[in-house]
């Protein structure tokens, strides 16, 4: 029989492209989230809808499993971190400990956790030439806002659990992951979906507005990349947490003009105008990465792009929008 795996968040983005790229592991998947995947059927061999905060919904989730993905978590982009902070810890303080508590109790073998690089502390990101981030450089811990805090107690829970129950636990922290069928309006999308959404929507000759001075900058990892790399990491020996992003830095003008240069869109102009921003600079240092798994991300960004933008411009054009 094949082994078991829990994907949380399945219906979310990353969590999507992890249930398939599991089941063409071999795997069967459970997927658990309060809403099905937005865009297309998921490829889960069974999908519960439930509320984690739950911690009935966590028990039935992981009843059989022998492996756990904790991707759930209420989370957007800057406009929505910066918005909802208490809303944020609450809930995902909630679903991490239900989650991991339920698998404990379960027996599951292997629990990983999609942890994040706004862990980071905010006063090494204070420059648009951001120092990249070393996964030793989190403590002492000064994360920006409240989603960086948890993911931060979320990682410390699994390492407890490890510590107390022997759980073999395996945490990533993702910087910025991005690719076709992940959310591009309503407020919780990231700048590369936003970034595709504008230049699709906007007139010949026009501007598309950057939040800021668009000099500040970070790196962007294609979902394919992302998902390999969980589950390399899964398979692997490592408990400590580890990086899993891109090392190639842009300012998020650099990222407008990729944009433009996908979409064939050289008539478009950049207009800043305020909004939040997020850390001045954000790199992903991935020496730990290489040395850990032998392997990093690969897909550039002109062609992660060129997914995202193709697969969006068609999204809004079956909508009627563009
Ligand atoms: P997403 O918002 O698309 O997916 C998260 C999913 O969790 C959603 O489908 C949502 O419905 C579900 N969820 C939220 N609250 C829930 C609850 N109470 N019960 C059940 N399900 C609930 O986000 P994503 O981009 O796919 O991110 C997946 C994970 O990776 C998250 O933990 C996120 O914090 C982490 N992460 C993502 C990025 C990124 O750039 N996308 C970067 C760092 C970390």
């Amino acid at each position: 029989m094949s082994q078991r795996a829990l994907v949380t968040g399945a219906g979310g983005f990353i969590g999507s492209h992890l249930v398939t790229y599991l089941r063409r592991q071999g795997w069967w998947v459970r997927g658990v989230d309060q809403k099905r995947p937005e865009f297309g059927e998921t490829d889960a061999d069974e999908f519960l809808v439930g509320d984690l905060r739950d911690p009935a919904v966590a028990t039935a989730a992981c009843e059989g499993i022998d492996e756990v993905y904790a991707l759930a978590a209420d989370m957007g982009g800057m406009g929505f971190i910066s918005r909802d902070p208490a809303t944020i810890l609450h809930n995902n303080a909630l679903i991490n400990l239900n989650t991991i508590r339920a698998a404990q109790q379960a027996g599951v073998g292997r629990y990983f956790l999609a942890s994040s690089a706004c862990i980071y502390p905010e006063h090494i990101q204070d420059t648009p030439d951001a120092t990249a981030l070393r996964e030793a450089d989190a403590f002492p811990a000064n994360p920006q806002d409240s989603y960086g805090w948890e993911k931060l107690m979320a990682e410390l829970l699994c390492r407890y659990y490890h510590e107390q129950y022997g759980m073999e636990v395996r945490v990533a922290r993702y910087h910025n992951i991005y690719g076709p069928e992940g959310t591009y309006d309503g407020g919780r999308e990231k700048a590369p979906a936003a970034m595709c959404r504008k230049v699709a929507l906007a007139p010949a000759g026009g501007a598309v507005e950057v939040w800021g001075d668009g000099s500040q900058t970070r790196s962007f990892c294609y979902v394919d990349d992302c998902v390999e790399g969980t589950y390399r990491l899964m398979r692997s020996d490592h408990r400590e947490p580890l990086n899993i992003g891109s090392d190639r830095l842009v300012t998020i003008d650099e990222l407008a003009r990729l944009v433009f240069a996908a979409a064939g869109r050289d008539d478009l102009g950049i207009e800043h105008v305020d909004g939040p921003q997020g850390v001045r600079g954000r790199n992903s240092d991935n020496t730990e990465l290489r040395r850990v798994l032998g392997w990093e991300p690969a897909v550039s960004l002109e062609k992660g792009l060129l997914e995202t933008y193709r697969w969006i411009a068609e999204e809004l054009a079956a909508r009627g929008a563009a």
